[in-house]
């Protein structure tokens, strides 16, 4: 009798046990004072706590490196990438290692992708970006940069002249030059927060960053992916990701998915639409798509090959991403036609039948 009662007993507690296990919750949060955008977190864990401490790892690695890679801001204590251009001509700068690793690694990208994106395209980027804020905020006086002055600026964008020792961690750019990390700097701390996470546990969790998309795992409920919207560019509703705008959904796990786009940052002269990202060979906005959407794994990978692809003619981008191995891209051309690399469509629900089972 007392036997069958301990029984009993033990079989209650370890129901009881099993009943109580914590189910894994979905959980949402997101913040909108780093990298000028929204960064959301989204995923599961298994208490609230839990997923506070994941979100706020991602809020304060992400309040560090929007620091570091700041060119408009100083921030006391921190020398950034505005120090670093504060000091061309004048002085090597120390600084944080995740600097030096962002600067090599969008070197070896430049030298990768044929010179498409390039940190150091700075001073034409600046004329640029001056001109587009002069003229969203004044769009009736709204004007196009002096071409001369374009080409006087391009003078200084040679990426090799970006001198980065390793050993006394200090980057040096000749006077004239500037750094501009905007095409690689989200995709850069999305990356480096993911690998933080997994290093610590984190599971199923999704960072996007202005649209740099890093899925770690998978969702922890019945569906086995993580849905992506990829925006239809030519949706007028730009900030909202609801069904209406979406050109289809990228369904991944343990990938990232970055869109680049015409429609992100533009301004108007004479009916003509200026974008923000700008073929060095042109040094006017590039012309051939509407948007490009990369799949590949690592999210600085993503973020830089979104706009290295923008850059690209289509044959050469297509070749591109068939000879990188592991990665696959979308393009929306001006006419508006979609065109896939080949492993692209069975990521796509709409356009690929792809299922979330
Ligand atoms: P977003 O920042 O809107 O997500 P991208 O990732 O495509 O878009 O990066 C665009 C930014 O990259 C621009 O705002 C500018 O700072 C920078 N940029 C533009 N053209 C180039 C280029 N050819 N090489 C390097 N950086 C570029
Ligand atoms: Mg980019």
């Amino acid at each position: 009798m007392k036997k069958i009662l301990i029984l009993l007993l033990a079989i209650i507690i370890i129901t009881s046990m099993f009943g109580c296990a914590p189910v894994m919750q979905q959980y949402q949060t997101e913040f909108i004072d780093t990298f000028d955008t929204v960064v959301s977190v989204i995923g599961y864990a298994r208490t609230q706590d839990e997923f506070t401490k994941t979100a706020q790892m991602v809020y304060e690695n992400f309040t560090f490196m929007n620091k570091l890679f700041d060119i408009y801001n100083d921030y006391d204590g921190v020398n950034n990438i505005k120090t670093i251009n504060d000091n061309a001509g004048v002085a090597p700068v120390v600084v944080d290692k995740l600097i030096i690793d962002l600067i090599m690694q969008a070197k070896a990208w430049h030298e990768q992708a044929n010179g498409t994106v390039n940190i150091a395209l700075g001073p034409v980027l600046k004329i640029w970006h001056d001109y587009r804020t002069e003229g969203i905020e004044n769009p009736a006086f709204a004007q196009l940069p002096e071409k001369d002055a374009l080409i006087e600026a391009a003078k200084f964008t040679d990426i090799d002249r970006v001198i980065v020792d390793e050993q006394s961690s200090t980057v040096y750019i000749e006077q004239g030059m500037r750094l501009d990390v905007g095409a690689i700097a989200k995709g850069f701390a999305t990356q480096v927060t993911a690998d933080l996470l997994e290093e610590s546990g984190v599971e199923h969790i999704l960072i996007s960053a202005g649209g740099n998309v890093k899925a770690i795992g998978q969702p922890a409920d019945e569906r086995s992916k993580w849905g992506v919207g990829i925006k239809d560019p030519d949706s007028t509703l730009n900030y909202s990701t609801s069904e209406q705008n979406l050109l289809d959904v990228a369904f991944v796990e343990n990938l990232s998915v970055v869109t680049s786009g015409s429609y992100e940052r533009y301004y108007i002269v004479n009916e003509f639409t200026y974008h923000h990202i700008i073929d060095e060979n042109t040094l006017f906005p590039a012309a051939h798509y509407k948007s490009v959407t990369v799949v590949t794994k690592d999210a600085t990978a993503a973020d830089v090959l979104s706009t290295a692809l923008f850059i690209m003619p289509i044959e050469q981008a297509l070749a591109f991403v068939e000879s990188a191995g592991n990665t696959e891209a979308l393009w929306v051309t001006l006419g508006g036609e979609v065109v896939f690399s080949s492993g692209m469509t069975p990521y796509l629900r709409d356009l690929g039948g792809a299922t979330n089972k």
